[in-house]
């Protein structure tokens, strides 16, 4: 049998990644097909598990230890109108618990990585996918919010619009030790990843109106909340700002014929927990690994049950740690009538061993336990 064509759409890191891991199949050719690149950065930092990490790993040659830095322990606090409470530290001593990475440098590793695997990359913006249909596979990883899903999908989405605004951006200081940490504050959760010696990178998610009334004096204010939450004076310095509104999408549909959605096409979720690309990156594990059986037998992926199977083995995960993900941002959302209440839960949660052990293992490995 000729080898099987497999076009990826999309250069996001959801494309480079499955472009990356599909070239690894013998009987499959793979084709990546992108926008024409522009001088928009995309200045976000992501953490993954050492799981993820380990399978990134495996599939990338020359991967640069130093993109991906390395966290012993997460520390997670609530704030009351008195303290920020300390309420759950994960640890773990002879392994890392997670890698962040800025996503800038990890799409020109893939992006050469690309190259060296000799994946045919075109240049163009993908406006019908009727462009497509001599492949046997079409794999779209375009985003959340392109307009090609209505006319391929029937079935409607789980949808939820939080309202809410993303700030990231990157902090320089010169803090000896400074752990991963997230801060549930009254404004919205604000996560700390550092990603080197002498960086860290911030998520703050708060109510649009917010962002909207502060955006002039945002740099100001992030600087502000970040020195007050660390306790420090330091002259830290902020850099690379940049918004996402946010909103949570669960496609009840997967895919239409050979045609296939990936990444934040299939779940767009609240970066609350850091696991939107976590969940991509083991559905693209899952389906390396359908891919090769069918492959291996001399099936033609076009007329096999792929796609099912992926959809089939993929979709409980997906829609449980999303929707755990959406109730994790709920239950932390300022209330006045609960808030009393979440403080006692929070004080009584810290020397929980069961609960720790649980949380690192499905942050860790999802739902494959
Ligand atoms: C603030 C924030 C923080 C996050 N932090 C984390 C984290 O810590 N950990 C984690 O696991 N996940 C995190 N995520 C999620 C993570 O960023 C995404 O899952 C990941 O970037 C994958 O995105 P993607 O490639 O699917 O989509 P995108 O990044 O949107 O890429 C889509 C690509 O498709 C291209 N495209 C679109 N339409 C076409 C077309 N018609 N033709 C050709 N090309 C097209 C676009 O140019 C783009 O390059 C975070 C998300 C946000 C918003």
């Amino acid at each position: 049998m000729s080898n099987q064509r497999v076009c990826i759409v999309g250069d996001g890191l959801s494309g480079l990644m499955t472009a990356v891991v599909l070239s690894k199949l013998s009987g499959i050719e793979v084709n990546l097909i992108a926008k024409k690149a522009t001088k928009t950065f995309d200045k976000r930092t992501t953490a993954i598990s050492d799981t993820n990490f380990k399978f990134i790993n495996q599939n990338i040659t020359s991967l640069g230890r130093k993109l991906f830095w390395p966290s012993k322990k997460i520390e997670l606090f609530y704030q009351t109108s008195k303290e920020n409470i300390n309420f759950l530290n994960l640890d773990e001593v002879n392994s890392n618990l997670m890698y962040v990475f800025e996503n800038d440098k990890v799409k020109s590793l893939l992006l050469k990585e690309i190259s060296k695997n000799k994946i045919k990359l075109t240049r163009k913006d993908v406006k019908n996918l009727a462009e497509l249909k001599n492949y046997d596979l079409v794999i779209l990883c375009i985003g959340g919010q392109s307009k090609i899903y209505n006319n391929l999908i029937k079935k409607r989405s789980i949808k939820k619009d939080y309202k809410e605004i993303a700030i990231t951006g990157y902090v320089r200081h010169n803090y000896k030790t400074l752990n991963t940490s997230q801060f549930f504050l009254k404004e919205g959760p604000l996560a700390i990843l550092p990603f080197s010696k002498n960086y860290f990178s911030f998520v703050w998610s708060v109510k649009k109106y917010f962002f909207e009334n502060n955006s002039k004096k945002i740099t100001t204010l992030v600087k502000n909340k970040i020195l007050e939450i660390l306790e420090s004076k330091q002259n830290i310095k902020i850099s690379n700002i940049q918004s996402y509104p946010i909103s949570l999408r669960l496609r009840r549909q997967y895919h239409q014929k050979n045609i296939l959605i990936l990444g934040e096409g299939l779940h767009t979720i609240h970066p609350v927990a850091g696991q939107g690309f976590n969940l991509v990156l083991r559905d693209i594990k899952k389906l390396k690994e359908i891919i090769k059986y069918y492959v291996d037998l001399g099936i033609s992926i076009k007329n096999s049950y792929a796609l099912n199977d992926f959809y089939n083995s993929r979709k409980p995960e997906n829609t449980i740690m999303s929707l755990g993900v959406d109730a994790t941002h709920s239950f932390f959302k300022q209330n006045k009538y609960l808030d009393p209440f979440k403080e006692i839960i929070v004080k009584n949660i810290k020397n929980n061993e069961t609960l720790k052990k649980f949380s690192k293992i499905i942050s860790n490995r999802g739902l494959s336990l």
